[in-house]
């Protein structure tokens, strides 16, 4: 079987081998670790063992000649359930392998080594950031998608920037990974584009830079992903508040309702219906808290709940308001249940319990 070795250090191929046992394996990787990197000299700590999704195949078959001397065969499951080294899978790896092989003088595998980290070093160190990631190793994770930010692939290389912006935001980091999530707005593919131009808004806004929040979020929405766009144009709504643009943000409001449950529908029917309640428009406030209300988020209904108490307030109807206002109390934000529960006395100071 041909086995390429990929460092995690550097994510270039290190060495390439025929390998037809599991002591061959143990040796090879014996040898590996600790060796140098032929195509940048950086010392090898950690590996990777690549080989061809066929000959993986014919590994689990039983077909290839795994093994074939003394040994037990069930010596090549070790491979794949070897924690310590993983193994990826790619179709042609044999066929780069095959053709360049043969004679493996140093001059030969340093170019064998170059060609095939030029063909698989950015997927492989996709794979490395998510598994980093997973464990919380952000260093090694952010290494490793450096490497796909090199790639020919403008899919990886964006995904890249993502997740690089990802890794900063949640060190509270909004600079830097507003400046990747800049980077990965750069992109053809339509979702990554979307929730780029979402989380860029969110780091602009964090920063105070509310203009650049409001550029973000009006190209997220433009960007037409149905599971970005509302999410987008709501905030965006509250941005066009912010910056005093009342008109531009009801009617963003209005686009966000629209959607129904793409989006944020039910938030930005809350702060629409405070537009319409300022510009005196009661029954049209009253209607869209009623659908606002109609949500399952927890944290959109109590406002919706402690609006609709007022309205009812409002009409002159205070047992009902006073319901409203209880189920408004009972939300997890001090601040709302705070208000409702003063709301709450001062309508039963007017109409005491039991009247
Ligand atoms: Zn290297």
């Amino acid at each position: 079987m041909l086995v390429g070795a990929l460092s995690h250090q550097c994510f270039h191929f290190v060495d390439l081998q025929v390998l037809n046992s599991s002591t061959d394996l143990s040796a090879y990787l014996r040898r590996c670790a600790g060796s140098t990197c032929p195509l940048c000299g950086t010392t090898v700590k950690e590996l990777e063992l690549i080989i061809d999704d066929a000959e993986a195949k014919g590994l689990r078959s039983g077909d290839s000649p795994w093994n074939r001397g003394a040994e037990p065969t069930e010596g090549f499951r070790r491979f794949f359930a070897d924690r310590d080294t993983g193994s990826t899978r790619f179709q042609g790896v044999a066929g780069i392998l095959r053709a360049q092989v043969t004679g493996s003088e140093e001059a030969r595998r340093r170019e064998v080594c170059a060609a095939l980290s030029e063909k698989y070093r950015a997927d492989v160190a996709f794979n490395v950031a998510l598994s980093a990631l997973e464990v919380g190793d952000t260093s090694k994770a952010r290494r490793a998608l450096q490497v796909c930010r090199e790639s020919g692939d403008d899919h990886l290389r964006a995904s890249a920037a993502f997740k690089l912006g990802e890794t900063y935001q949640n060190q509270g980091d909004q600079q830097v990974a507003a400046r990747w999530y800049r980077a990965a707005t750069q992109t053809e593919t339509r979702d990554i584009r979307a929730a780029a131009n979402l989380c860029l808004g969110i780091a602009c806004r964090k920063l105070g830079d509310l203009d650049g929040a409001r550029r973000a979020y009006e190209d997220g929405v433009d960007c037409g992903d149905t599971m970005i766009r509302g999410m987008a144009a709501f905030r965006l709504g509250t941005v066009y508040e912010e910056l005093g643009h009342t008109a531009k943000a009801r009617e963003t409001y209005e686009f966000t309702v629209g959607l129904h449950d793409e989006g944020a529908s039910h938030e930005a029917a809350v702060n629409l219906g405070a537009i319409e309640e300022s510009d005196g428009h009661w029954d049209r406030a009253k209607s869209l808290w009623e659908y606002a209300f109609e949500t399952e988020d927890e944290e959109v209904k109590p406002h919706a709940a402690f609006n609709l108490g007022r309205v009812w307030e409002h009409e002159g109807h205070l047992r009902e308001a006073k319901k409203f206002y209880r189920i408004a109390a009972r939300t997890s934000d001090p601040e709302l249940a705070a208000r409702a529960r003063g709301y709450l006395r001062s309508t039963s100071r007017v109409w005491p319990d039991g009247r």
